[in-house]
């Protein structure tokens, strides 16, 4: 199959009227889009991801109006959480509609439903004027796209079309919040923090990945964001063994250790927009050990300690 790379949104949306997957731009990461109503389209996207079928897909949409499409019901708290953090990298799971394919919900009686913030997301939603159903544009287990060379590289050959845009500017996914029973429960980490969560809603609560061994958010069970190399995780550079082929990324340090890559990080939110870039690269390098300082996990640091820590399961 030929990949179309294309810069305008209307171009991209009319592959996804064709059935046909798209990559596209969000703020969060780059995402692997098809029409939510169609299970025929859906399962082209596990097929090019190589995504294990019980893992279920986020829906996007461009706006509000689009919401009774995709979920059944609402409860209050959800509502005030979509007020504030809507559009954003927030991705309620709430009841589904009966219109959204089961491929997409993998099954599930619930659906994932989140609205990008940035411009070249919306428009092309808008343009496609049916929910889609994308997951992180990346081969399955892979670290996730920030760019879309990124996703060239991994998918050149295997969908229709590539949206163009910027490197996100976010870097990791969305947080993931269960409001299916009577409080917030987060099932993934993400761009909008547990405290943004609490500031809205106080018994914002984190989930138990497993409830009676069997996962609440299917995704979580599987490994992850996994570059070639080993991850290791430090509290500091001291910790490290400074050669060619290995790398290290972290925040600001003195320390003028050489490394065959090294990437100093202003903040935590410039650490979460360059960890999967900076993985990727590693694995051009061919590096073999990649060196990750630990954050505190206030703010953007619990997302990034998920995403690091699940980079280092061997
Ligand atoms: P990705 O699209 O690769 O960012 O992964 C989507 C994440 O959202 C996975 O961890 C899924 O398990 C989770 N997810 C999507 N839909 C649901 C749902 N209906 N219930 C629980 N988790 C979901
Ligand atoms: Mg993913």
């Amino acid at each position: 199959m030929k990949t179309k790379l294309t810069i305008s949104p209307a171009v991209a949306a009319e592959f996804i009227l064709q059935e046909s997957v798209v990559a596209f731009p969000t703020e969060t990461v780059y995402g692997l889009g098809a029409n939510a109503f169609s299970g025929n389209a859906v399962k082209k996207i596990f097929e090019a991801k190589g995504r294990p079928s019980d893992n279920p897909l986020i829906v996007h949409i461009a706006e509000m109006g689009q919401l009774p499409s995709v979920v059944a019901t609402i409860p209050s708290y959800a509502e005030k959480l979509m007020e504030e953090f809507f559009p954003g990298p927030l991705t309620l799971v709430l009841p589904k509609n009966k219109k959204i394919s089961n491929a997409a919900t993998a099954g599930l009686r619930t659906v994932g439903v989140r609205i990008p913030n940035h411009p070249v997301a919306k428009k092309f939603l808008a343009e496609c004027g049916v929910p889609i159903a994308a997951p992180s544009a990346n081969i399955s287990g892979k670290p996730s796209p920030t760019t879309w060379q990124a996703v060239k590289f991994d998918m050149n050959g295997k969908i229709s079309c590539i949206l163009k845009g910027n490197p996100s500017r976010v870097g990791v996914e969305s947080t993931v919040v269960d409001c299916t029973g009577n409080l917030p429960v987060i099932l993934r980490a993400g761009g909008v923090t547990l405290e943004q969560l609490r500031s809205i809603i106080p018994s914002t609560r984190i989930g138990k990945h497993h409830i009676d061994g069997k996962a609440k958010s299917p995704g979580v069970k599987y490994r992850h964001y996994s570059p070639m190399a080993y991850v290791f995780i430090v509290s500091g550079i001291e910790e490290t063994v400074p050669m060619k082929s290995s790398a290290y990324i972290g925040l600001g340090s003195s320390d003028k250790k050489k490394f065959g890559l090294k990437k100093i990080c202003r903040d935590e939110h410039e650490y979460a927009r360059s960890l999967f870039h900076f993985f990727r690269e590693c694995d051009t390098k061919k590096i073999e050990t990649i060196y990750c300082e630990s954050v505190s996990e206030g703010g953007i640091g619990l997302a990034l300690m998920d995403r690091i820590r699940k980079a280092a399961i061997q």
